[in-house]
């Protein structure tokens, strides 16, 4: 009998579709082996040796290993192909083999004898398919010791620091708290953009279009919008209401010609195969999904068997993909939609991890229309994620889409007979277009319905009517908060963290709320804040940014069997306790500011009233809380009648999930609620519909 053992149970059954009656399966249910939940389970004092205990409530599933164990004279590991997997990989051996005591008197089982010929080997594959679980049995290896001591450097190392810092924060700042090596690094970047964001002066300028009329026929002509660039050679750079308005009178009293027309062919790639982080970015970006959300929606495509490892930093993709893709664009949209030869992608991160591919369909055949999952609970989520792979990953073999793209000039010159102008400028104003003549890859991912409008036929110097001159008032902005999509961009660039950190690194830290999303963009919390400063501010070099990098550099070094684990702990602990002493002792306590509403406590009649953040959201309690427990709704307004029945404010609510919404401080009467903040009424419609159709872009935000 062959055994197979995987982690999960769907992954289980999707196999076991593909295997014949010789063949048995097991799932572990994720980790069986573990450092200890209560204790730090690392011995500093003995080359970091980790202790591994048996995680509760799977002692069920080693006894079930076991006995099964005992049945077989050939087991294959097949957990999931990474530095995870094989440390369970790992685990499961060690438990068969009934090497540890300790998990011997846990779990209560008897050792019964294992065949005395019985072999454990190790098999990996990257898609839950027949001929990768079959091409993967005929090149079964042993557990590999690399990647085994990478997952423990970096379980190691987390616990380090977060078992060393939290006492230290809950002596200095605030019980409960808790601090992880990438989670704080991760906050620090949020943490600096808000300053950023807060030191940032804006300044004025301001926009001028005109809005022009060309005679196309003897009937009818045409209107276009051109934005002013130049006057006198010089780029146009209007820093308030009196320039402008010097501006505008000169242009209302010009005469208009086209000063020329420039016409090219514009040629664009489509976009490389998906890896963990463009997949979530896109996803957040198209879908508002939280990486979170992206990765369970990916892993249950996966243990499917309907699409390629999901936590990978690859574009590599596997030749007899491309040649089956190949075949398929061919068949499907036509030859002028194939390139002469398959597109290579360039791996773009620095070491991609364990030769893995990118993120794509295993069956190319099964497209959306076709799409079902046996596991019905999520089709919807399952299919829009798949959608996006499976488009991605066509697309990423087709020809490049090309685009007309047309630039028109216009001259601007107030006429002679006119006195009395303040200035005699020439302007040079613009309008450009791009029209796609030939869609290529655009087949499969069109272009946005949010095109550019059509730039109507002109030549040379030809003369133009003025409609109208607008004017705009603009404002520079700050760099913008974070959101899912572009913090992970930066984790990614910056080298923080890998594929299977950047989901739970992002929700860790709004659960432990140091962070809170806002319309869908991250900003700190004040306990954020705090302890933001109070970690940086003492570990800097820890928390610094190369650092982290090197740090993740160091683990890949780990993994490749170029650098010992224990070493590279060994140079990280010392200088980090010595430092840890010097806080513990030097540093003083800081306070977490809390926002005081100015009145007295009606209970005690001696605390003040001051709003703190729980779990569901902001309340006001007592200053004096624990001593006095008062505590009360809070009602956070922000200035504005309800856009419903007008008689209540809108007030910030929080979800159970705490997702920050609007709705009416006249609930339950009134039930109007948005998740967007209501927009403050001052442009008109009219202006609004200008000013989209004259900045619209023509790329739509692109890796979609
Ligand atoms: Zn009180
Ligand atoms: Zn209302």
């Amino acid at each position: 009998m062959n055994l197979i053992i995987v982690e999960s149970p769907t992954k289980a059954r999707t196999l076991s579709r593909f295997l014949g009656k010789d063949y048995s399966l097991e799932a572990t249910y994720g980790h069986i082996k573990d450092l200890p939940k209560s204790t730090l389970g690392v011995d500093v004092e003995h080359n970091f040796k980790p202790e591994h205990v048996v995680v509760e409530k799977r002692e069920k599933e080693i006894k079930r290993l076991r006995e099964q164990a005992t049945k077989a004279d050939k087991i294959y590991l097949a957990t999931d192909p990474d530095r995870e997997g094989e440390a369970i990989a790992k685990h499961v051996e060690e438990v068969i083999r009934g090497q540890e005591p300790e998990v011997n008197k846990k779990t209560k089982s008897k050792l019964k004898p294992l065949s005395s010929n019985l072999l454990i080997r190790r098999i990996v594959f990257h898609e839950i398919t027949k001929e990768a679980l079959e091409e993967a049995i005929e090149h079964p290896r042993s557990v590999d010791k690399n990647l085994v001591n990478a997952q423990i450097a970096r379980r190691v190392l987390d616990r380090l620091v977060g078992y060393k810092l939290s006492p230290l924060l809950w002596k200095k700042v605030r019980r409960g708290l808790s601090a992880g090596r990438v989670q704080t690094v991760t906050v620090r970047l949020i943490v600096e953009r808000e300053r950023e964001i807060a030191a940032f002066k804006q300044e004025e300028y301001w926009e001028i279009y005109c809005n022009l009329k060309t005679q196309i026929s003897k009937l009818k002509t045409e209107e276009f919008i051109v934005k002013l660039i130049k006057f006198d050679d010089k780029r146009a750079e209007i820093k308030n209401k009196k320039e402008a308005g010097i501006v505008v009178f000169d242009l209302e009293k010009s005469d208009y010609k086209i000063a020329d027309v420039i016409k090219k062919e514009i040629r664009k790639n489509p976009y490389p195969p998906f890896t963990t982080s463009t997949m979530a970015q896109a996803a957040a970006r198209l879908y508002h999904w939280s990486s979170k959300k992206t990765m369970s929606v990916a892993q249950s495509l996966y243990e499917q068997g309907l699409i390629t490892y999901h936590r990978t930093d690859s574009t590599y993709l596997a030749q007899t993909a491309v040649d089956k893709v190949r075949k398929f664009i061919e068949k499907e949209y036509g030859g002028q939609y194939l390139p002469d030869k398959a597109r290579f992608y360039k791996v773009r991160s620095k070491v991609a991890q364990e030769a893995h591919e990118a993120i794509r369909p295993t069956n190319i055949g099964m497209t959306n229309d076709k799409f079902q999952m046996t596991n019905g609970r999520f089709v919807s989520d399952a299919k829009v994620l798949y959608g996006l792979i499976w488009k991605k990953f066509v697309a990423c073999q087709m020809v490049d889409s090309i685009f007309d793209e047309t630039v028109i000039n216009v001259q601007a010159k107030t006429t002679p007979e006119v006195k009395d102008l303040p200035t005699s400028r020439v302007y040079v104003l613009r309008a450009s277009g791009q029209v796609m003549k030939f869609d290529g890859w655009r087949k499969v991912i069109p272009l946005s319905k949010y095109e550019e409008p059509g730039l109507p036929m002109v030549g040379k110097d030809e003369a133009l009517d003025l409609v109208k001159v607008l004017s705009e008032q603009k404002f520079t902005e700050p760099p913008p908060r974070y959101n899912e999509a572009s913090l992970i961009k930066t984790l990614e660039k910056l080298g923080i963290g890998r594929p299977s950190t950047y989901a739970p690194t992002i929700s860790t830290i709004q659960v432990r709320q140091y962070v809170e999303k806002d319309e869908g963009k991250f900003k700190p919390t004040p306990v954020g804040l705090t302890v933001n400063d109070f970690l940086i501010g003492n570990f800097e070099s820890i928390f610094d940014y190369q650092f982290t990098a090197q740090m993740e550099d160091d683990l890949d070094n780990v993994a490749k069997g170029n650098r010992k684990w224990q070493e590279m702990m060994g140079e990280f602990y010392s200088p980090f306790e010595k430092k840890l002493e010097s806080v513990e002792k030097k540093a003083k306590r800081v306070e977490i500011p809390v926002e005081k509403l100015g009145k007295k406590c009606p209970k005690c009649k001696d605390g003040e009233l001051v709003v703190r953040v729980g779990r569901f959201g902001k309340f006001v309690s007592c200053s004096r809380f624990p001593d006095c427990d008062y505590k009360e709704k809070y009602l956070e307004k922000i200035g504005m009648k309800c856009p419903d029945c007008k008689k209540g404010d809108v007030i910030v609510k929080t979800t159970k999930r705490r997702r920050k919404f609007y709705g009416c401080s006249s609930y339950p009467t009134c039930k109007w609620a948005s998740w967007n903040k209501p927009e403050i009424k001052g442009a008109t419609e009219k202006d609004k519909e200008i000013k989209k159709k004259t900045l619209s872009k023509l790329y739509a935000p692109c890796n979609d």
